[in-house]
C-alpha cells in the first residue's frame, strides 16, 4: 500500500510518493507540482482548491481564503460565503485535493500519508494537522518536521560523518530557522526559531512600495484593478531578479503607462530592513543550540523565496559558505516527506534514519521566591524543560514547603519564556497534600515528561510519604470534540470537489473573470465575449474543439496578463 508524503505549506502544498527512482513529486490536475494552499467555493457550493481558487481570491474574495495554516490549532472561524470553517477543515480540503491528484496519478486509492509540519509547531498545532489529514480520509500516524524533511531530501541522512547544519526556510509569509545535528544515524533538531510574519511576500511588498513612491501614488487611492496589476508586476519583477540585474515594472492606468526601472542595487538597499529581521531568528537559534556560525557544516536553502539571488548572497556572506541548493527549494520538504513515507512503509531499499525533535517552548511551573526582606513572593516562573530540548525528555525538579504546617503544594504547569508565571500559558495544575511540618522540611519532586508525540505528562511525588499524582496535559485550545469531528466529516463530505477533468476549463473561466474585472472598455468587452463563447462550447461538449479553443483563449489571456492589461 503506497503511503504519500505531503508538504502542507502556508502558500503552496505538494504531494510525493516513493518510486524506484526515489521520492518523486506528483503533478496536480493542471500538471503543476505546486498547488497554492487556497480554497474557494463556487456558485453551486463546489470546492475549488489551488490555482483556480487563487484567481478567485481577486474576483470572489468573500468566497475564498488563503494562509489559514497560520491559525492551525486555534478555533478561529474562517468565513466562506454563508458558512464558517476551522483552519483544519480548510487544510483538509487542500489535502483531499492532493490525495485525489495522487490517486489519479498512481491509479490506486490511498489511505495513509506522512505530513510535514514546521519544527516549532506546538502540540495543538500538530494535532490539528493530523486531524486535517484524517478529515480528508487519510490515516496520519507520522508527522515529520519540515527542516528534517528538507535535510533528508538533500541526502544529509546518508552522511557517515557527524554533521551540524542550519535549515534556512523562507516561504511566502513565514521564516523558519532550524539547527539540526546528524550523529550515528540520528537526526536531532537542536534549535528552532522563526518569524511567522516574514517571507517572500515582504520582498514583493517592497517593490510595490518603491513603485508607488516613484509615481507619488497612495495604495488606498487606487482601484482594485490597478492594485492587482501593480502586485502582479511586482511579483514578476521579483522573480526576474533571479536572472537580471535590472528589471522594469509597467502598469497601465487611466490610458497612461506607468513604468519603473529598478536596479538590483536599489532593490538591495530597499530590502535592508527585511535582511535585518532575518538575522534575529538566526541568532536566537544559534544561541539556543550553543553554536557559532563557524560550527555549522552546511546551510540548506528551503522555501520558494530563497531562489532570490539577493537572499543567496546574504546567506553566503552571513555564514561564510555557499548554501546547499541542489534540490529545488520549494520542493525539498515534499521530497523528504516522500522518503519518510517510504520509511514508514518499511521500504527495504532505505537505510533507517532515526529522527528526533525538540520541544518548541519552555515548560515549567510557578514558584514563590524568598525576597531579601524575608517574605515570599509568589508567581515566578521556574523552567523545567527548556525550549529546544530534544524530545522525548524527562526532567525533575524538587520544591520545598514555604510555610510552617503547609498542607498542600499547588503545582501549575506552564508553557512560555516569561519571567513571571502570569505571562506564560497555563496548561493545567496538580494539588498534592503534604504532612504539616516546619517550612522547608517537606519536599516534592516534580517530573515533566514530554514524549515523542509532544504529549506532556506531569507527575508530583511527596518525598516523605511517596504519595504520587499525575496529569497528562491534553489541554489543547483548538481541540475538537468527537461530536465536532463527526459533524465536520459530514459537512466536508457534502462539499463536492470540482471535477478534476474540468479543472483546466474552470481555471480559464476563473482567470477570464479576473481579467474582466481588472480591465475596462473594448478589452473588457472582448474578454466577456471570449468567456461567453467558451461557455457555450462547454455546453456543447465537443472535447477537441474545447481543447483547441481553450489553448487559443489561454494565449490571449497570457498576452493580456503580460502587457499589464494594455
Ligand atoms: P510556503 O512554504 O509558505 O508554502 P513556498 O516555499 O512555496 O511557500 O514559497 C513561496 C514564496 O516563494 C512566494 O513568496 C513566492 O513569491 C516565492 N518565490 C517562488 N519562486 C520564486 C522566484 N523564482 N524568485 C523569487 N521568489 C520566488
Ligand atoms: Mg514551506
Amino acid at each position: 500500500m503506497t503511503i504519500i508524503g505531503i508538504d502542507l505549506g502556508t502558500t503552496n502544498s505538494l504531494v510525493s510518493y516513493w518510486s524506484e527512482n526515489g521520492s518523486q513529486l506528483i503533478p496536480n490536475a493542471l500538471g503543476k507540482l505546486l498547488t497554492p494552499s487556497v480554497v474557494s467555493l463556487d456558485e453551486d457550493g463546489k470546492v475549488l482548491v489551488g490555482e483556480i481558487a487563487k484567481e478567485r481570491m481577486i474576483t470572489h474574495p468573500e468566497f475564498s481564503t488563503s494562509v489559514f495554516k497560520r491559525y492551525m490549532g486555534t478555533k478561529k472561524k474562517i468565513q466562506l460565503g454563508a458558512t464558517t470553517y476551522l483552519p483544519e477543515e480548510l487544510s483538509a480540503l487542500v489535502i483531499r485535493s492532493l490525495k485525489e491528484d495522487a490517486e489519479h496519478y498512481l491509479g490506486q486509492s490511498l489511505h495513509e500519508a506522512v505530513i510535514s509540519v514546521p519544527a516549532y509547531f506546538s502540540d495543538a498545532q500538530k494535532k490539528a494537522t493530523k486531524r486535517a489529514g484524517e478529515l480528508a480520509g487519510l490515516k496520519i500516524e507520522r508527522l515529520i518536521s519540515e527542516p528534517t524533511a528538507a535535510a533528508i531530501s538533500y541526502g544529509l541522512h546518508l552522511n557517515e560523518a557527524e554533521c551540524k547544519f542550519l535549515v534556512f526556510d523562507l516561504g511566502g509569509g513565514t521564516f523558519d530557522v532550524s539547527i539540526l545535528e546528524l550523529f550515528d544515524n540520528v537526526m536531532e533538531v537542536r534549535a528552532v526559531a522563526g518569524d511567522n510574519y516574514l517571507g517572500g511576500e515582504d520582498f514583493t511588498e517592497t517593490l510595490i512600495s518603491m513603485f508607488l513612491k516613484h509615481h507619488s501614488l497612495i495604495a488606498a487611492d487606487l482601484d482594485r484593478k490597478t492594485q492587482a496589476l501593480i502586485r502582479k508586476q511586482a511579483e514578476q519583477a521579483k522573480q526576474a531578479f533571479c536572472e537580471s540585474k535590472k528589471v522594469t515594472m509597467s502598469v497601465s492606468k487611466d490610458d497612461a503607462s506607468l513604468t519603473f526601472d529598478i536596479s538590483l542595487d536599489e532593490y538591495e538597499t530597499a530590502t535592508k530592513p527585511i535582511f535585518q529581521k532575518l538575522k534575529v531568528p538566526i541568532e536566537r537559534a544559534l544561541h539556543d543550540a550553543k553554536l557559532k556560525i563557524k560550527d555549522l557544516d552546511a546551510i540548506l536553502l528551503v522555501g520558494g523565496a530563497t531562489k532570490l539571488p539577493l537572499i543567496r548572497s546574504f546567506v553566503s556572506r552571513l555564514f561564510g559558505q555557499l548554501a546547499y541548493a541542489h534540490v529545488s527549494p520549494d520542493e525539498a520538504v515534499a521530497i523528504g516527506a516522500g522518503v519518510q513515507a517510504a520509511l514508514k512503509g518499511k521500504h527495504a531499499m532505505l537505510k533507517e534514519v532515526f529522527l528526533t525533535d525538540v520541544c518548541p517552548y519552555t515548560l515549567g511551573t510557578s514558584i514563590s521566591i524568598r525576597k531579601a526582606q524575608g517574605f515570599h513572593e509568589s508567581g515566578h516562573f521556574l523552567p523545567i524543560i527548556e525550549r529546544n530540548t530534544t524530545i522525548p525528555v524527562s526532567k525533575v525538579d524538587r520544591l520545598y514547603t514555604i510555610y510552617d504546617n503547609q498542607k498542600v503544594i499547588n503545582v501549575d504547569i506552564l508553557q512560555g519564556e516569561a519571567r513571571l508565571a502570569k505571562d506564560n500559558i497555563f496548561l493545567g495544575e496538580l494539588n498534592i497534600s503534604v504532612p504539616p511540618k516546619p517550612a522547608g522540611t517537606e519536599a516534592i519532586d516534580i517530573r515533566f515528561t514530554y514524549d515523542i508525540n509532544g504529549l506532556l505528562e506531569a507527575e508530583v511525588i511527596v518525598i516523605s510519604t511517596g504519595l504520587k499524582k499525575t496529569l497528562v496535559i491534553e489541554k489543547d485550545p483548538g481541540a475538537m470534540t468527537p461530536e465536532e469531528i463527526a459533524q465536520s466529516i459530514a459537512h466536508l463530505a457534502q462539499l463536492k470537489i470540482h471535477p478534476r477533468d474540468q479543472q483546466e476549463n474552470r481555471l480559464l473561466i476563473a482567470r477570464g473573470e479576473r481579467l474582466f474585472e481588472e480591465n475596462i472598455g473594448s478589452l473588457r468587452h472582448e474578454i466577456g465575449q471570449l468567456l461567453r463563447s467558451f461557455e457555450d462550447l462547454l455546453d456543447q461538449q465537443h472535447a477537441e474543439q474545447i481543447t483547441a479553443e481553450r489553448d487559443r483563449i489561454k494565449a490571449i489571456f497570457n498576452s493580456i496578463d503580460a502587457q499589464g492589461g494594455l
